[in-house]
């Protein structure tokens, strides 16, 4: 017991006199951890008691507000903790991780199950009519919250959704750990890594080689043998849609989508098929380009007469097409693109946008040697926050980027405005003895994409952590971060910072323009293959209890994804971008019933960049109203109503089109 005991010595519970009260990680060791998230868990418990157990009638105040304010400690070690975890993870990290993550929950699900403390929150809810905006639509996420976690259920009920709970995540787990093995297996077959494939496919001549390739790809987690994630599959949707029956939905995706901008199932079909028809009638035109190229091939002998563009073809003869009518190789291109110059790039247009001030900030401390610390003001000089800034890969980190909070935007009992402190975690290549650490063209928009969803926690100004900053809706918080993307490459940001860094000299407008021409290049098959993965996660969640029982096998597995491809009218020579056995985002994290939401926020974003260029670029009024409407509002709104007060109508689909050359 004296191993977890949690002491006055631990950093977490004494006060951080550090600059800016940033975490003090070089007094942070691996054992404090524990110690310090089993006391935060039972310090909430109490605090959750208290309210509870307060004689006075419930109000915003002593209910919702309190509940705000409980668990302080906590959130102060898991800001840390799961930062840590995921960014510069040790295998003694990763085994805590798993050690505490079933306690959090557990803990967590107690909360939002406790019947006593959600008639309080039921009860302001329903009196909420002379609240703020914000109080209001906090206290509406929580009461959902509630609903959604169970509350209403009696007993039986309660204890079956637990069940189901702790068997999904493990069942998920094991999807994950299957497809990991599977990726292997691909490597191991191929001689390619799985983030390698694009690249493999675009680069290989060898017909048979890409064939090979494509079809180990496209089966993987569907082989018949220990990794099979078939059956592991066909459980997650059976208990899925238990859970949303015992709430009282019909399908998964209607219980899922009922809090998410979007609503409901149909809203999101719909919008998804448009989107499908526009991106199938350009496939058809780029594989008549391609068919010519191929053709020439056919002419020269090396590919027999009557051959016809296949699946594993498609990179290949796209780069060639590319290469023909664009011109643009990114060998050009890269040492413009020099990691302090992008980084430098992705400050200035939020200087330029918002006003905002960075500054490397040396005094504060990092997690690793990698990681730098800046420092924003805003234009008056008051203080925004703190920005870490990881961008290169390692082997503790794990893949993809991502934007997070080690401390949250929110007004404390005091009144102060407690700013936040964020990371965007990327996995770019280090610098090697000969050059710097280059970017490439998708790099860059990582960058921008990432420094977007930090600009909207930076730029918070809302009461409440629980809706300040991208405490918002799925379907809904890309927007801000694809928003950011459309200035990468704009002339006035370029010219600012992509020089060439062994001469200095600024990127040349005809290359500017190539890249232009580039991003509206394949866009077809890109919207296609990620429409149509989108359509298949919905298909698989709109799926009831019955109709899931009918499924048996593999064998179903694959008819079911056969029809549903047909139905959508995806053409033979593209597959979705993840096909159901290695479909890791709806099966093992957080978008099920979700993976449309990179789409749906498309719309968004397009729209509002549209509103820039028909009033100019980098016109400050429409800058200052974008940071007001959107950046500063968080959750404390409904998405929709802030669309509509920033842009004055309803968002357009079309303009999603039209930014992908669709249209
Ligand atoms: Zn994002």
């Amino acid at each position: 017991m004296a191993l977890t005991a949690c002491t006055d010595k631990n950093p977490f519970v004494q006060e951080w006199n550090t600059p800016y009260g940033t975490a003090p990680f070089s007094k942070i060791s691996e054992a404090d951890y524990k110690p310090a998230i089993l006391k935060g868990i039972k310090e909430r418990a109490a605090e959750i008691e208290a309210i509870v157990s307060n004689p006075e009638a419930p109000t915003f105040e002593n209910t919702i507000a309190a509940f705000e304010n409980s668990g302080q400690l906590l959130s102060k070690v898991t800001g840390v903790f799961y930062n840590i975890s995921e960014s510069d993870a040790t295998p003694s990290i990763q085994a805590l991780v798993d050690e505490l993550t079933p306690v959090m929950t557990a803990a967590s699900d107690e909360i939002f199950m406790n019947k006593a403390l959600f008639e309080r929150v039921k009860a302001v809810y329903e009196n909420s009519a002379d609240l703020t905006r914000e109080q209001q639509m906090l206290t509406k996420e929580l009461y959902e919250g509630f609903i959604q976690n169970g509350v209403g259920l009696d007993e039986a009920g309660q204890a079956r959704f637990k069940e189901i709970n702790s068997a999904l995540a493990s069942l998920s787990q094991k999807f994950g750990n299957n497809l990991l093995a599977e990726n292997n297996a691909f490597k191991a077959e191929t001689g390619v890594t799985v983030s390698a494939y694009p690249d493999f496919m675009t680069s290989c001549p060898d017909r048979a080689a890409r064939e090979k390739a494509f079809k180990a790809y496209s089966s993987r987690g569907n082989n018949g043998n220990e990794n099979d994630n078939n059956a592991i599959v066909l459980e997650i949707m059976k208990l899925r849609t238990e859970k949303a029956n015992l709430l009282g939905y019909k399908t998964s995706a209607s219980y899922i989508l009922s809090d998410k901008m979007a609503g409901n199932p149909e809203t999101v079909d719909e919008f998804l098929s448009k989107i499908m028809a526009a991106a199938m009638k350009k496939a058809k035109e780029e594989i008549y380009d391609m068919q010519k190229v191929m053709d020439e091939d056919i002419k020269a002998g090396l590919l027999p007469a009557g051959s016809k563009i296949q699946p594993w073809d498609w990179f290949y003869y796209a780069e060639k097409v590319r290469g023909r009518k664009y011109d643009l190789n990114e060998d050009l291109t890269k040492p413009y693109f020099q990691v302090d110059s992008v980084r430098k790039g992705v400050f200035y247009a939020a200087h330029k946008l918002y006003g905002i001030n960075i500054e490397e900030a040396p005094e504060v401390e990092v997690y690793n040697p990698e990681v730098k610390a800046y420092k924003l003001t805003d234009a008056d000089g008051s203080f925004v926050g703190i920005f870490y800034s990881d961008y290169f890969s390692r082997d503790t980190k794990r893949g993809g980027a991502w934007m997070n909070n080690f401390r949250e935007q929110y007004i404390d009992t005091d009144g102060n405005d407690v700013r936040p402190v964020i990371v965007n975690v990327c996995n770019f290549p280090p610098a090697t003895e000969e050059t710097p650490s280059l970017l490439s063209i998708d790099n860059v928009q990582t960058a921008f994409h990432e420094f977007g969803h930090a600009l909207h926690g930076f730029l918070s100004k809302c009461t409440y952590s629980g809706v300040s900053g991208t405490s918002v809706k799925r379907d809904y918080v890309e927007m801000l971060s694809q928003f950011n993307e459309h200035w990468a490459f704009q002339k006035e940001i370029l010219s600012h910072y992509a020089n060439d860094y062994r001469t200095g000299e600024t990127i040349p407008d005809e290359l500017v323009e190539k890249i232009g021409n580039a991003l509206k290049f394949n866009q077809g098959f890109m919207t296609g293959e990620l429409c149509a993965a989108s359509i298949l996660d919905m298909k698989w969640h709109e799926l009831s209890a019955e109709e899931l029982a009918g499924f048996t096998d593999a064998q179903s597995i694959r008819d079911f994804e056969t029809k549903v491809c047909k139905e959508m009218g995806l053409i033979d020579e593209i597959i979705p971008r993840y096909r159901t056995t290695y479909f890791n985002h709806i099966f093992n994290s957080g978008y099920s019933a979700g993976y449309y939401s990179y789409l749906w926020s498309e719309v968004l974003d397009c729209d509002a960049f549209e509103y820039f260029k028909e009033n100019g670029l980098f016109n400050e009024e429409i800058a200052m109203k974008f940071r007001r409407t959107f950046l500063e509002k968080g959750g404390s709104e409904e998405p929709m109503i802030l669309f509509e007060q920033f842009r004055g109508k309803q968002p357009d689909p079309g303009a999603l089109l039209r930014n992908r050359g669709l249209e």
